[in-house]
């Protein structure tokens, strides 16, 4: 696998892992919020049934109250009920009245506001009505339906009520008075008792005017008055049907709904704790999420893991593969790399057209200094010619390289005969400058020859011919007498402008 080919894995791995990360935290996401949406819409849910089952009951209990009044008025009706003694007309009057818990009391009143008729007491009490607001609604108003007033203490029954009363009208239309008659708070607030709702839940019955007559939970003593409200909303908003919204009261943020009870001027209002609404929704959330984030962490520590041990991998590959091109003794690279490079070179000659040489390099009379000094010695040799030739081939292009034995190779890209004549002198000179003691040479110290051969590589030539005729030339050095230089004669066909 190339270098390139990892590179292209590596980033393939990052993305296919980034991908799965961000794929498991959006499905985790999403379910989150899809269980969210549903704890909202149960919640709707059970608000709408709540304020469902609440209208029904009130509508119901309201009817037969509302009967009961409606019986007096037939009542009263009746041809010669004057005749009869008070007792009498007593129980004809409110004997057909719903006798139920939470009835006060019903009163007669006559068109001055004076009670005519008391459903406690066969002769009526003494009281004048016609300050009361449902009086003088009555009064002004023919039209006027069932009445229901805001909540009141009653001293008849001492109990906190609310009064429910119809209009009596003459035969012509005119007013007559108003037959009312008291229903005890506590029916409501028995009735939402038995709701089943959560302690930071609220649930209000409201006059559309805004009077407030019962909320849970309960929180006062005395008159109930507005303050007592947690739902409050802007009434003229409240038409038929219901609304909802979130309303925070008392430190407690709820989704409220609101309905319009049937054919009566009241409201219910329930009001769900989102806390509460969303409680299971955080619960699953505080297990869920981490579990997503470990598993997230997870899928990345695994690819990091994965990726190191790639890059380690790669090192040693690296590692392994400069060691298998490398010369042990002089730090050189091997003829192993040499031969890759020369080819190289050889190709991107070909397409620059610039020339390209090659100095071939061999120790002078090498046996006789290993048989005088030993092979110890003359590694120790080959170890400082190495760093010779890697201080005469400078450029970085250049390569400087162990061919075998005692014989080295440069390789210099880009460079005319010229050139690599200038480094083959160097090279020599600082071979020179060494001074190895080499009793057998004639100098006294330890030489080198080169061969030097210089090309302008075409289609037609080979590297191995520069290889041969810098051997060639190698020869004829050591032919000539050593610690020499000798040029290749160029080939044939080739001006020496060329090159
Ligand atoms: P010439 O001037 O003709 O090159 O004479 P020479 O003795 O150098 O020629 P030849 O090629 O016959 O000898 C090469 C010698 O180099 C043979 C071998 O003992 C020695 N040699 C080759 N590789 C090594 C090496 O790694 N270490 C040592 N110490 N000697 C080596
Ligand atoms: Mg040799
Ligand atoms: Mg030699």
């Amino acid at each position: 696998m190339s270098i390139i080919a990892k590179i292209g894995l590596v980033r393939l791995i990052n993305v296919m892992t980034a991908l799965l990360a961000m794929g498991v935290l959006a499905i985790s996401a999403a379910t989150l919020w899809a269980d969210r949406e549903s704890s909202w819409s149960r919640a709707t849910v059970a608000a709408d049934n709540l304020l469902a089952a609440l209208e029904g009951d009130i509508t119901r209990t309201i009817h037969v109250y509302d009967l009961s009044l409606q019986g007096v008025i037939e009542g009263l009706r009746m041809p010669g009920l004057e005749a009869f003694t008070p007792e009498v007309q007593h129980k004809l009057l409110f004997d057909r009245a719903a006798w139920a818990d939470y009835l006060g009391v019903l009163l007669v009143l006559d068109e001055a506001g004076d009670i005519v008729y008391d459903s406690q007491a066969p002769t009526p009490r003494q009281g004048n009505f016609s300050l009361r607001a449902y009086f003088q609604q009555h009064q002004a108003n023919p039209e006027a339906d069932l009445h229901i007033s805001a909540p009141f203490h009653s001293k008849f029954s001492d109990a906190e009520s609310i009064a429910l009363s119809r209009r009596l009208s003459h035969p012509d239309g005119a007013f007559a008075g108003v037959v009312v008659g008291t229903l005890r708070l506590a029916y409501f607030r028995d009735a939402f008792e038995r709701l089943q709702v959560g302690e930071q839940d609220s649930v209000e019955l409201l006059r559309t005017d805004g009077a407030l007559l019962m909320r849970r939970p309960y929180p006062f003593k005395g008159v109930i008055d507005q303050s007592g409200s947690v739902l409050p909303m802007p009434m003229p908003q409240v038409g038929q049907g219901s609304i909802q919204r979130i309303v925070v009261r008392d430190g407690v943020r709820r989704y409220v709904s609101m309905r319009r009870v049937d054919h009566l001027p009241l409201i219910v209002a329930a009001g769900l704790s989102t806390q509460d609404i969303l409680a299971p929704w955080r619960r699953k959330t505080l297990v869920m999420a981490p579990i997503t984030l470990l598993l997230c962490a997870g899928i990345v520590s695994l690819t990091f893991l994965f990726q190191r041990e790639l890059s380690r991998r790669k090192r040693v590959e690296a590692r392994l593969e400069q060691l298998a091109e490398t010369d042990s003794l002089t730090g050189l690279t091997n003829r192993r790399y040499f031969d890759r490079e020369l080819a190289r070179a050889w190709q991107a000659a070909r397409r620059s057209g610039f020339p390209l040489s090659l100095l071939f390099v061999d120790v002078d009379r090498f046996k006789t200094y290993n048989d005088r000094y030993g092979h110890q010695e003359g590694d120790e040799f080959l170890r400082k010619l190495g760093t010779s030739l890697r201080q005469a081939a400078r450029r970085p292009e250049d390569v400087a390289a162990r061919y075998g034995g005692e014989e080295f190779v440069i390789l210099l890209p880009d460079t005319g005969l010229a050139g690599a004549q200038q480094v083959a002198e160097a090279l020599r000179a600082a071979v020179g400058a060494l001074a190895v003691p080499h009793q057998d040479s004639p100098t006294g110290f330890g030489t080198i020859s080169i061969g030097v051969a210089s090309a302008r590589p075409n289609r037609e030539a080979e590297p191995d011919a520069l290889l041969r005729r810098a051997d060639d030339a190698l020869y004829r050095a050591k032919r000539n007498g050593r610690d020499r230089i000798e040029v290749a004669p160029l080939p044939p066909g080739v001006s020496s402008a060329q090159t």
